[in-house]
């Protein structure tokens, strides 16, 4: 007989899960409550005020050539990787030509000496005096160690004290919030080293280094949504968007009753929760099921957990305007109020169209997250005064409130196990990874592994 199962939320960890347990042989309904595919790294189509409508990311994406189950899925979906992720040897230049910047012979490296491309890079960081350089390998050697368990878990900025301002300001700032989306004097100095362990001596799939950036050409939904429902959908999956859960309910003989807000009950023996925690815990709740000690601890641990926003604006420059480097990607001085973008990004969405500039505030100050047009101004003020552009058209801003949970020192997420027959999907969900594309798809297809496991 067919099992079945239901995986509810059709972010990528969804998705991941959705696939894994087709490709286990499980009858798959997946629902999803808004009526989008992706989740928090999905395709928005903007209409400007010409009538043109522009397919506009929800939120700049990076890969990097570590997520290893991330490619592994696109791939196993037929996504031509080469020709859909741009390759960058890791990276950070800003405007002026200054930062970290590879040299010519690095990307010819075998992946396997990326530290030495690093290390490298180091050495020619300018503007840098020497003693900030060789501060700056002395300290990224020693981080590359095993983290030793035993000893407490503190701020990133901790690991930074005695290195000089200008490594702190202009390499570990924007690297930690760029992985961990969570500010140094707050983020995990544990999961800033994982991530830097896996980034530069991890595994990653040919012909890529762990620490190569991928930055999408294609928009986010071409990553992976579309091509995972067109093979959930050939597989004889159930999909439904605009389908959210509002209740669950234990079936009297096995499995599961989901109830959903349009009215429609689904049957199922198998779910697998792949809503971001806080949603999950509401239903929970909603559905009484919290009343049960494990339950409630879940929920719990899930409501301990705070959640960092991202803001990307996205402007059109000026048509005779060139952007000034190689790569699609340029770091940005930054300050709380004035200067509130680390990123900006060079982008084609539509083929044979005008570029767009997206520009991306990780964790911005409340007052610009709440008030777009303060933040508008800010970027544009930052653009004129790092790459003497101005004149540009602003084309939408988005403000992803919850975007990441704050990878904070020992920090505890809740874990995969929920309730007898009941899973947790997520990027939330207990694992190596901060809040990343790869943390959620390693869960979803754990959350997958795990059911046919027990079935
Ligand atoms: C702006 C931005 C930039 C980012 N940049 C990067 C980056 O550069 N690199 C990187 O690796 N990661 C990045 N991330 C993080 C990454 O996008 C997330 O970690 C990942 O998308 C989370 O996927 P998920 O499936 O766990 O959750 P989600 O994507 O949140 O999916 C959960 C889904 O559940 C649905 N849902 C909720 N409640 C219900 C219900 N009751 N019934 C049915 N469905 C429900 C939601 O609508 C949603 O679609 C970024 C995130 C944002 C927002």
């Amino acid at each position: 007989m067919t099992r079945t199962v239901a995986v509810v939320g059709g972010g990528w960890a969804g998705l991941a899960a959705a696939i894994a347990a087709q490709d286990a042989g499980w009858h798959v309904t997946l629902l999803e409550a808004s009526p989008y595919w992706g989740g928090r790294a999905r395709t928005v189509p903007v209409l400007d005020e010409a009538g043109t409508t522009w397919p506009l990311d929800n939120g700049q994406h990076i890969l990097i050539g570590a997520y290893t189950a991330t490619l592994g899925l696109m791939r196993r979906l037929g996504v031509p990787l080469a020709q859909t992720l741009q390759r960058l040897p890791l990276t950070l230049r800003y405007p002026d030509g200054m930062g970290l910047v590879p040299s010519a012979w690095g990307p010819r490296l075998p992946p396997r000496l990326a530290p030495l491309a690093l290390g490298a890079a180091l050495l020619r960081a300018r503007p840098w005096p020497w003693r900030a350089r060789l501060a700056a390998l002395r300290a990224l050697a020693g981080w590359l160690r095993p983290v030793d368990a035993r000893s407490p878990d503190t701020p990133v900025a901790n690991l930074c004290a005695g290195l000089p301002d200008p490594v702190v300001r202009d390499l570990i700032e924007p690297l930690c919030v760029a992985a961990l989306n969570t500010p140094i004097d707050r983020a995990s100095a544990w999961v800033f080293r994982r991530v830097l362990r896996d980034a530069l001596l991890g595994p990653a799939p040919a012909p890529w280094a762990p620490s190569d950036l991928l930055l999408p050409r294609a928009d986010l939904g071409q990553l992976l949504p579309d091509p995972a429902i067109a093979t959930l959908r050939a597989g004889g999956a159930v999909l439904r968007t605009g389908a959210r859960v509002v209740a669950l309910q234990r079936a009297a003989g096995v499995g599961w009753w989901l109830h959903l807000a349009c009215g429609d009950t689904v049957h199922t023996q198998a779910v697998v929760l792949a809503c971001p925690v806080a949603a999950t815990a509401r239903l929970l709740a909603a559905s009484g099921l919290d009343a049960e000690p494990t339950v409630a601890a879940w929920c719990a641990t899930a409501a301990a957990l705070h959640h960092q926003p991202i803001a990307t604006v996205y402007l059109r420059p000026p048509p005779d305007w060139h952007w000034p480097a190689a790569e699609p990607m340029l770091a940005l001085h930054t300050h709380a109020v004035t200067a509130p973008a680390q990123f900006v990004f060079w982008r084609r969405p539509l083929a044979n169209s005008a570029p767009v500039l997206a520009l991306v505030a990780s964790a911005p100050a409340p007052a610009l997250a709440t008030d777009r047009s303060a933040l508008l101004r800010a970027v544009q003020e930052q653009l004129q005064r790092q790459l003497g552009l101005g004149g540009c058209t602003p084309l939408a801003t988005v403000v992803e409130k919850r975007a990441t949970f704050a990878c904070t020192p020992g920090l505890r997420r809740p874990g995969m196990h929920v309730a007898p027959g009941l899973l947790a999907a997520g990027d939330a969900i207990d694992g190596p990874y901060p809040a990343t594309l790869e943390g959620a798809v390693r869960s979803g297809l754990a959350a997958a592994a795990a059911l046919s496991a027990r079935a």
